[in-house]
């Protein structure tokens, strides 16, 4: 069975149809990217599937359990600012993503965050501030932060386009990486094909207004 199941989701704002019917099965453990121009309904499909959007129709599950019943626990969200707390360090700021009911200074939950801040290769860094940060490494606590849940299912929207092309290209390579090492299934939303193709399994193409699913495309690629 699919981690991920969308099945005939529509979605308007007031007048405006946001998406207009869009299919998608994501299986355990893939890398798919969703590309289509500016307000094709990327952003509103990732808020769907988080839990941030309860206002729909059609049927979108996360493990097989409704996203309004409870599947949007089930997924992490890392967004194109790394919006941090500025005034806590990395620590409490990757602590910000651990299950409600864990509490951040059981000695279990402390070293789950350093295992997390090692993943991201931040090792040393637990006690910095945002400020202290570069760009690049900001967006690194914030990836830490949405794998914090051990979701099924990581949506990122964006994560990288606020970044120059070199810090880019690292960090699409950090991601790659806690892809193959974690399994976590990755859903990841944005404008750049070129990204698209270079990171996921598969393409999922967002029609222009109104967003419905134009096609998909198997990628093929070795990776370096
Ligand atoms: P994308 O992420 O692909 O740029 P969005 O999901 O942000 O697209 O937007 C899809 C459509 O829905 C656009 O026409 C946008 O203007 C509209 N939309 C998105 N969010 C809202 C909102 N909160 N209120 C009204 N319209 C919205
Ligand atoms: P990124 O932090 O993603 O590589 P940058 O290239 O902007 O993005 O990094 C800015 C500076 O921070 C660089 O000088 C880099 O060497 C340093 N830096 C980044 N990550 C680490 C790390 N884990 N340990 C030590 N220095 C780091």
């Amino acid at each position: 069975d699919p981690v991920l199941a969308v099945d005939d989701l529509r979605k308007r704002y007031g007048e405006t149809v946001a998406l207009d019917g869009v299919d998608l099965a994501v299986a355990d453990g893939e890398f798919v990217a969703v590309v289509g121009p500016s307000g094709c309904g990327k952003s509103t499909l990732l808020r769907v599937l988080s839990g941030l959007e309860a206002q729909f129709d059609g049927r979108v599950a996360v493990g097989g359990t409704d996203v309004r019943a409870g599947g949007s626990d089930d997924v992490g969200m890392v967004f194109q600012e790394p919006r941090l707390l500025g005034w806590a360090d990395v620590r409490e700021n990757v602590a910000v993503g651990l299950p409600a009911d864990v509490d951040p200074e059981r000695p279990a939950a402390r070293d789950r965050v350093d295992d997390l801040i090692e993943t991201v290769g931040l090792d040393g860094f637990a006690d910095s501030r945002p400020d202290e940060l570069s760009g690049g490494m900001a967006q690194r606590v914030s990836l830490a932060r949405g794998l914090a849940y051990d979701p099924a299912v990581l949506l990122l929207d964006e994560p990288f386009s606020a970044l120059d092309r070199l810090t880019k290209a690292d960090q699409q390579d950090h991601l790659l990486d806690v892809w193959e090492r974690r399994g976590t299934t990755v859903v990841l939303v944005t404008h750049d094909v070129e990204e698209a193709v270079y990171l996921a399994d598969r393409v999922v193409v967002l029609d222009g207004q109104p967003g419905t699913v134009a096609s998909v495309v198997d990628v093929d690629v070795e990776r370096p």
